[in-house]
């Protein structure tokens, strides 16, 4: 198989993988592409293509916090492990659980884990609605990543019940437009919370667009949220009234 382009982490970012690191990456890489055929993770396989859009993409959102240690990261919705597996082989000293409602998706990332022996990391199956009202996870997490999960409204009721006061989501998004601005601030109040900073960037061989929205949790989320399942995505907190353009600029989820 086509080695994954290591030589590129060089020049596209101020982190860099050790050699222990990359075999880790490598190996996941491989973990994921068998298990592919049977279980439709990703369309994403041809190594290019996957380095930067799965493995850098997923560094790259949390190298602003790189300074942090023993932090507890929660990953809603991870899917196929991103952007939680490669954070957590990125980041040793951090904690990462990984949350997804799909059984299959969390049972293939138990079994990378195992097979990767990796001590800082641990999946949990369920809805971001009905983890959210745990004990065990609600306001339990310093950082909180969503990745093409769904509109960055719904994202924020998913994703701010779980962090810390004082703690962060963090939104991977594509394009970025002013509407989901608008709404995003909306639902982050609603919720607690402030927009801190949009993150802009480009993909380091397509030039694609990405931005990662930091969320700052400043109080608790009222414990009305996360609305029941379903709820959250038919009545999106902080949606504005006039109809949504028709073009196409709508669009929240990227095709990862
Ligand atoms: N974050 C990954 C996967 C994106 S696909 C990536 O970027 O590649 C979205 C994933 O979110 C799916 O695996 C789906 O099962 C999960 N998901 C969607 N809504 C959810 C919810 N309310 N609670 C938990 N998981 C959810």
């Amino acid at each position: 198989m086509t080695p994954l382009p290591h030589h590129l982490w060089a020049d596209t970012l101020p982190w860099q993988p050790d050699p222990s690191q990359i075999l880790l990456f490598d190996r996941f890489y491989n973990l994921v592409i068998q298990a592919n055929e049977q279980l439709n993770l990703t369309r994403i396989v041809e190594p290019e293509a996957y380095w930067e859009k799965h493995l850098w993409d997923s560094v790259r959102g949390v190298v602003p916090l790189i300074k942090n240690q023993d932090i507890a990261v929660l990953d809603l919705g991870t899917g196929a492990g991103f952007p939680g597996m490669p954070i957590a082989i990125m980041q040793p000293t951090w904690y990462v659980m990984m949350a997804d409602s799909t059984r299959k998706k969390t049972a293939f990332i138990n079994n990378a884990i195992q097979s990767l022996g990796i001590t800082n990391a641990q999946t949990i199956t369920g809805r971001a609605e009905d983890l959210g009202h745990q004990k065990r996870h609600r306001e339990g997490y310093d950082l909180v990543v969503l990745r093409a999960v769904a509109p960055a409204n719904v994202c924020a009721e998913y994703g701010l019940p779980f962090a810390k006061v004082g703690g962060r989501v963090m939104l991977y998004r594509g394009t970025w437009e002013e509407r989901e601005a608008q709404e995003l601030e909306r639902a982050a109040y609603a919720l607690g919370a402030k927009v801190a900073y949009v993150d802009a960037f480009a993909l380091p061989i397509s030039g694609a667009v990405r931005h990662c929205i930091h969320l700052l949790k400043i109080k608790p989320t009222l414990e009305v949220f996360p609305r029941e399942v379903g709820t959250p995505t038919k009545y999106p907190i902080g949606a504005l009234d006039d109809p949504k353009p028709s073009n196409g600029s709508e669009t929240t989820e990227e095709p990862y």
